[in-house]
């Protein structure tokens, strides 16, 4: 029932949904949440909400909370266990594994939904206790071509500037984001900037409802980004109009970068991305003459073979434009997750270690062996998520340890990863609820969820925020970083820390340069931006000021265009295309629990043009069959105007039509983040 005003009490956290990081106020009526309201005056939202943010939260109070320990038994279901018996045999079956096959025959996955404080133990449970370097978390499948990309660029992999200059920039460039859907608050933004009198440029493979407010769409073939941002470049050079003072003084390699880019002239460009040439000159005048311009890009950049080379042609226009280093320009890559960016800070991630240090550092890794009690550091690249399923199969991996990832749903070709989990010999995994994945498990360990217990986020502009508790965990529910900690005891591992608090302030801000200032004390309000070297530092909003890249001149790197792995044929002539839609949140384990947002978006959708409909007699809300060459499934329809014909757009969010049935096991050359955007399929009506 509705409480009173005076009844109630007011708790600040922070969202759980994705890398925005919204500041909440929870009106907590004892452990109830009766009402959420987004923090007036508050960075980054300033009193913004979109739905998930406002009405997500159910998922906490479920009945189908995970509330004690589950372990396997020989006809296949679970029975409950203790802790003590749940936790032992998990330690004894890690140990048993690496004495037998070694250390690498282990492997984890950290979790880009929960607190930076339970990442870190994580990949210290990997690192320094079972001493294996597979260690990765869900990045792997978003943006890990970013960190890759905008390190190579720029010596740092994180977004530049930050969301509040949305509003105030001179120019938006928007491309692969439908951020109106994905990150809503953020596209309030970016719409009030266009308000401001700001011009604002779309690309994008749909004609999503940002465009809709746009000076220029682009409506660009599927996997053509760096053959356009080339032709776009290609125009700046040969019309004189890039900065030149920028480049001569803070960039290096622009010869190499001119050479390629002359190979692609706007009528090149208008080949490969199917933009009119006109158009491509006019983005190109428009870019060269309005300053300063923020450009922002999600998944349709990164979750391609090329995610990479398409993370560093945006970060090469950018520096091409003089558009780095100052208030209201930069790089600004919208994170998914609630967590990712601060899941990779913490060195959950198979090459680095926490606060992006490297392992193979001799006085980097003598210092985390030291502070972690061992006598050194694993100093080799782990595997990334892909090559852990596929060791499951060979054998490789023998012992998994999940924490919070439901692969089954999230990882392409569900068949394949379906069939790598049934072949593995130990998987255990943490979890608030049952997914698809804990079916597979051997030993389930119930977890504490979000706002049961304290921790960190940090959103996609590097702003380290608080997560409050307002109850106790479920039954037998415990934090994960507890958990972890009970493994790595049962090793002989004693770790000291015994709260989030006291992991962050006498670990991770002790650990990592980046993080030295932040100091729980500190997050009481807005967070801090890392990097933030000393308690008396604010934080920095902007990164690379005045041109000063964090390896030293910024670096040009030239890029040939390559297709994506599969291209439509005559077997199967449509690209599919993928990504989320606004009332659910990836493969549902929260936003399926909170009534009001099933209700809104009730099963899965496959997005077809209105010409390809027409030609195919499809009407809006039929039952389709799609299918590719890894799986088929049986969608219903909506046909829009907004989809470019020969294009086929699905989500992931439920098992029944789920685009991954479909997706292809490709991935980006550099970093394995799968090619969810491009794959060839074919339709039929029902
Ligand atoms: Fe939460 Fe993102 Fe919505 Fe903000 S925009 S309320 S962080 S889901």
């Amino acid at each position: 029932g509705k409480a009173r005003s005076w009844e109630t009490t007011k708790v600040r956290t922070t969202c759980p949904y994705c890398g925005v990081g919204c500041q909440l106020n929870l009106h907590m009526k004892g452990e109830e949440i009766v009402k959420v309201t987004g923090v007036e005056g508050a960075q980054p939202n300033d009193g913004r909400l979109c739905v998930k943010g406002r009405f997500g939260y159910d998922f906490i109070y479920s009945d189908e909370r995970l509330t004690t320990p589950l372990i396997k038994q020989a006809d296949g279901t679970f029975r409950e266990a203790s802790w003590d018996e749940a936790l032992d045999l998990v330690a004894n079956k890690f140990k048993a594994i690496i004495a037998k096959y070694g250390p690498e025959a282990v492997a984890g996955v950290s979790c880009a939904r929960s607190t930076n404080e339970n990442s870190y133990q994580m990949q210290k449970l990997v690192r320094a206790v079972f001493q294996s370097p597979n260690i990765d978390h869900c990045a792997r499948v978003c943006h890990a071509p970013t960190v890759s990309g905008l390190m190579k660029s720029f010596g740092t992999g994180g977004m530049t500037n930050s969301i509040q200059e949305f509003a105030n920039t001179k120019l938006l460039f928007c491309i692969g984001t439908n951020m109106t859907e994905a990150h809503p608050v953020a596209s309030t933004f970016v719409k009030n900037g266009a308000r401001n009198g700001a011009k604002l440029i779309v690309c994008d493979p749909r004609r999503h409802r940002l465009a809709d407010y746009a000076d220029i769409f682009a409506q660009m073939k599927v996997g053509s980004d760096v053959a356009f941002l080339n032709a776009i470049m290609n125009v700046l050079i040969n019309e004189d109009l890039y900065d030149k003072e920028f480049v001569r003084d803070h960039c290096e390699n622009f010869e190499e970068l001119k050479a390629c880019v002359m190979k692609y002239p706007p009528e090149r460009g208008e080949e490969i991305s199917g933009v009119p040439k006109e158009t491509i000159i006019e983005i190109a005048r428009m870019l060269g003459t309005v300053k300063p311009a923020m450009l922002i890009y999600t998944l349709g950049i990164t979750e391609h073979t090329c995610g990479t080379d398409n993370v560093i042609s945006v970060a090469n226009l950018q520096m091409l434009l003089g558009n780095i280093g100052k208030e209201n320009t930069g790089v600004n890559p919208l994170r998914g997750q609630n967590n990712v960016q601060g899941a990779c800070d913490m060195g959950a991630l198979p090459n680095v270690l926490p606060g992006y240090q490297s392992f193979t550092d001799p006085a980097v890794n003598a210092k985390f062996a030291k502070a972690w009690g061992v006598d050194s550091i694993p100093a080799k690249n782990g595997l990334m998520i892909a090559q852990m399923l596929d060791g499951l199969l060979d054998k490789t991996i023998r012992g998994l340890f999940l924490f919070g990832e439901n692969l089954v749903q999230a990882e392409p070709d569900i068949a394949h990863v379906e069939k790598c989990m049934a072949a593995a010999e130990f998987l255990v995994s943490t979890d608030i609820f049952m997914t698809e994945t804990t079916r597979f498990a051997h030993v389930i360990l119930p977890a504490a969820s979000w706002c049961e217990d304290e921790g960190t986020y940090t959103n996609c502009e590097r702003r380290i925020s608080r997560v409050r508790k307002i109850k106790n965990a479920p039954g037998e529910a415990k934090p994960d970083w507890w958990i972890f900690k009970q493994i790595a005891k049962r090793f002989g591992h004693e770790w000291a820390s015994n709260s989030a608090r006291e992991i962050w302030d006498n670990e991770l801000a002790v650990l990592c340069p980046s993080f030295a200032g932040v100091k729980y004390y500190r997050l009481d309000g807005d967070g801090i931006q890392w990097p933030c070297p000393s308690e008396d530092h604010p934080g920095t909003q902007i990164l690379h000021k005045d041109g000063n890249f964090t390896r030293g001149k910024g670096l040009l790197v030239p890029l040939e265009w390559t297709p994506p792995a599969e291209v439509p044929d005559a077997e199967y002539p449509f690209v599919l295309s993928t990504g989320r839609r606004l009332y659910h949140y990836h493969t549902r384990t929260q936003t399926g629990r909170a009534k009001g947002l099933n209700d809104l978006l009730p099963e899965e959708y496959a997005d077809i043009s209105d010409i390809d409909a027409g030609r195919m007699g499809i009407a809006d809300g039929e039952k389709i069959r799609v299918w590719s060459r890894r799986g088929s499934v049986e969608v219903t329809a909506r046909v829009s105007e907004r989809i470019q014909p020969g294009l086929v757009w699905m989500a992931f969010h439920y098992r029944e039509g789920n685009a991954n049935w479909l997706t292809n096991k490709a991935y980006d050359r550099v970093t394995m983040t799968p090619e969810y955007k491009a794959c060839a399929v074919n339709i039929s009506k029902l």
